[in-house]
């Protein structure tokens, strides 16, 4: 029987998630499709994956945590940060796991000698990105528009800051993980900031992709090396959907066609 994959979000009119999917179902002769679900309500996500008899979702913005919450497990790195952004059914048992923050470190391999980080935004991908690098011993500030959801990083990180109380220093890189950017032209914190931090940074990065946000046009102009969040989404995509066939498929063959998919 076909099977039925999802994502959830809101909004997901711009994502590649589907496209991704399809083409390496299509091309590897996997019978299932990837359908992309509006959802409004995160607290509807669990009744709502059943409804539709799915074989497994992605989460994305705003539902991750959610997400976790409406999951009967969870396995791996999505535990510790309570951030999941990939569902797979088992015998009806929704298992929860985190794909992001992996797929980003793929993405940031070609920045050579990473080792202080300013992250941008305290959200879910904030939460998984942060926690990852601090698994690899790198040394982490957090800058929130607001200071609410501050609290989860308080005692892992080195510093927090809110805009207004932010201590300028020199970062390797500096992440944007806000959805500022993404349905807008806004910057993630006021231009003043972001013009400072980006002038003590060797690298930047967003995990907005398909577009130039505000954010990277800055860091453009400034001639400093930035990347988008494209490398991101093909990683997360790419475990997400090795999850999804259970290893019926082969890693290999799963990242060359969704590669592929890139290019369409
Ligand atoms: P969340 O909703 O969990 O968190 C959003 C964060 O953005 C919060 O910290 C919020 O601040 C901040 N924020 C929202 N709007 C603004 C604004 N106008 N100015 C400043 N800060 C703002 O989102 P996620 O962490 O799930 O996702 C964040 C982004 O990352 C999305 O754009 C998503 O598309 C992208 N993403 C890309 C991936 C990829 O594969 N490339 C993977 C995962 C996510 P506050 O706490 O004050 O509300």
């Amino acid at each position: 029987m076909k099977k039925i994959f999802a994502l959830f979000g809101n909004p997901v009119s711009h994502s590649r998630s589907p496209l991704m999917h399809n083409v390496v179902f299509k091309h590897l002769n996997y019978d299932a499709c990837y359908i992309r679900i509006k959802l409004e309500d995160g607290s509807k996500l669990r009744e709502t994956f059943f409804s539709y008899g799915l074989s497994g979702a992605n989460i994305t913005v705003p539902h991750k945590e959610e997400a976790y919450k409406a999951c009967d497990e969870v396995r791996g790195f999505a535990k510790t940060v309570g951030v999941v952004n990939t569902i797979v059914n088992e015998n009806n048992r929704l298992i929860g796991y985190n794909t992001d923050a992996d797929g980003f470190m793929q993405a940031i391999k070609e920045f050579k000698d990473i080792k202080t980080i300013l992250v941008i935004g305290a959200g879910g991908t904030a939460k998984a990105l942060a926690s990852r690098f601090l698994q690899d011993n790198l040394t982490v500030d957090v800058l929130n528009r607001s200071a609410n959801n501050l609290a989860y990083f308080k005692d892992k990180v080195q510093n927090c800051y809110t805009w207004d109380d932010f201590e300028l220093k020199k970062y390797d890189l500096v992440v944007n993980t806000t959805s500022a950017g993404l349905k807008d032209e806004n910057l993630p914190a006021p231009k003043e900031l972001i013009e400072s931090i980006l002038d003590n940074t060797s690298f930047a990065a967003d995990a907005i992709y398909g577009k130039l946000t505000p954010f990277l046009q800055l860091a453009k102009n400034k001639n400093i090396t930035y990347k988008d969040g494209a490398d991101m989404l093909l990683g997360q995509g790419i475990l997400a959907n090795e999850l999804f066939v259970n290893k019926e498929l082969k890693l290999e063959d799963i990242r060359t066609e969704m590669q592929k998919s890139f290019e369409l």
